[in-house]
């Protein structure tokens, strides 16, 4: 191919790219939330026989932005409630952009000297913005699920080595029985991450919450000690998906670690309250964990697919995900490892070949710093008890869960007491509508609408037209 024609194409296609993206996300303060395409529409527009030859890939980006935009769900706008998603802070984005370019394979030091090391200094300043211990492994994984599997598997690699079992040699059939200890309310990231590592469902058991919403400690005291000897993995929540409530994290720790017990936090979005003076003390405790899991790509605002997980012992870690079987790792532990030796990536996630994921956390935490992600938590905190109060003050509407950070529940009650029959068609009329776009859940045995602010472009005016849109379908639905 002709150098000059490559050099013309590549400079038009990204200033096109560009501008295709600019417009798109311009319209985040005006256009409909809502996707304004069908299943069958999209499948209409997308479903062209497979190509035979190729065409210019100006026109392929233009025809996709074109044909695809009707059919975004506008999770960047303001006035996205859906969930717990969060949209795209301009520094990760751009960062993102740049690791397509570079299309490092992020997996050994050897393929991506400087992604290795912008992973590296990443991975630390999570730790700090966080409170978690600086001794502690890190690694970016595809999203909060695959950073459950990482760290249960280094659960799994420990509790069965202080057993005398290899659980990456030996197999696990006629290993020590693990059981997994959680509150019941769980996110099922967690049990799929137990399917994965061969736990089971069966593993599983609940123990339930107090007459607060947390974990019932007493209960998990008198489970652990009815079966001491056994290997049991805790499962703590920092941020429940409903109420946004967090488990007592000291007494549960300390509980747990009287037992030999392995405590994992699932703080996918809840643990960025740590950043927070305001909200930090829900966090209490939460550092004597032994792994923790959260996102970036929800409150830190980075584009999917961005998780993280910690994990406090570096060598069941790096064990546990080392291509290098376990019983070599003593060997090149990495406690004995010089400590400025390179980071392998591979050796600290479940992936293989990898994306450079770390480098838009790192754009987004040096564009932000510690008091722009602080008040990016703060905001959306206060811009979710608005909402769910305010929603809550409307006629017919009721307030279940007031945010004790940035998730509510609501739900609209009928006069004939069927509650879920108008919860329901209150929420299709609001998505239908567009303003504004929030989700229905189940919420102990009740139809509920789920309010979650995460978004760093979410203002009180955004507030201020979601609870206009609310108000509207409750009249018309
Ligand atoms: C979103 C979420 C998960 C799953 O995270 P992914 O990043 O989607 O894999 C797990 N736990 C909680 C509490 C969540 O909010």
């Amino acid at each position: 191919m002709d150098e000059t024609m490559r050099t013309t194409d590549l400079d038009h296609l990204l200033g096109l790219t560009a501008s295709l993206a600019n417009d798109f996300l311009a319209h985040n303060d005006d256009a409909e939330v809502s996707p304004a395409l069908s299943l069958p529409e999209l499948r209409d527009r997308f479903s062209t026989s497979l190509p035979e030859s190729g065409c210019n890939s100006q026109e392929v980006i233009e025809t996709i932005a074109r044909e695809a935009e009707p059919g975004v769900l506008r999770t960047t706008s303001g006035r996205f409630f859906g969930w717990v998603i969060g949209g795209s802070h301009l520094a990760a984005l751009a960062a993102d952009w740049m690791v397509t370019a570079w299309d490092q394979n992020a997996a050994l030091y050897s393929c991506g000297p400087a992604v290795s090391v912008i992973e590296e200094v990443a991975g630390e300043w999570v730790k700090q913005l966080l409170g978690l211990p600086r001794e502690a492994s890190v690694a970016f994984t595809s999203g909060a699920q695959m950073a459950h599997a990482t760290a249960l598997a280094a659960a799994r690699n420990n509790l069965l080595h202080n057993r005398g079992w290899d659980a990456e040699y030996d197999r696990l059939a006629g290993s020590p029985q693990i059981r997994v200890l959680c509150s019941g309310e769980q996110h099922a990231s967690i049990e799929r991450a137990c399917r994965l590592l061969g736990f089971g469902t069966a593993s599983i058991s609940a123990l339930g919450t107090d007459d607060h919403g947390l974990l019932d400690t007493a209960a998990l005291e008198s489970r652990l000690s009815a079966d001491p000897s056994r290997p049991s993995i805790v499962i703590l929540q920092a941020g429940e998906i409903n109420t946004g409530s967090f488990a007592p994290f000291r007494e549960a720790c300390r509980i747990a670690h009287d037992y030999g017990a392995w405590v994992h936090i699932d703080g996918a979005f809840g643990l960025w309250a740590g950043v927070s003076p305001h909200f930090r003390h829900l966090l209490d405790g939460a550092t004597n964990a032994d792994s923790w899991t959260t996102d970036a790509h929800k409150w830190l605002n980075v584009p999917f697919d961005n998780g993280v997980v910690v994990i406090r012992d570096r060598r069941a870690h790096r064990a546990a995900m080392s291509i290098r079987a376990s019983y070599l790792v003593h060997s090149e532990d990495p406690a004995d490892a010089a400590p400025d030796a390179a980071r392998d990536q591979i050796d600290w996630n479940p992936e293989w070949s990898r994306r450079a994921r770390g480098v838009p956390v790192y754009a987004t935490i040096r564009a932000l710093g510690r008091v722009g992600i602080t008040e990016i938590v703060e905001r959306t905190c206060r811009l979710a008890r608005r909402l769910a109060g305010e929603i809550g003050d409307l006629p017919s509407a009721e307030l279940l869960v007031d945010p004790v950070i940035n998730q509510g529940l609501v739900r609209f009650r009928s006069q004939d007491g069927h509650h879920d029959a108008r919860t329901e068609p209150v929420i299709d009329r609001l998505q239908s509508d567009g303003t504004a776009w929030f989700g229905g859940t189940d919420w102990q045995g009740k139809r509920v609408m789920r309010i979650s602010v995460v978004n760093w472009q979410s203002t009180d005016d955004d507030i201020s037209q979601a609870v206009g849109a609310v108000a509207d379908a409750l009249e018309h639905a």
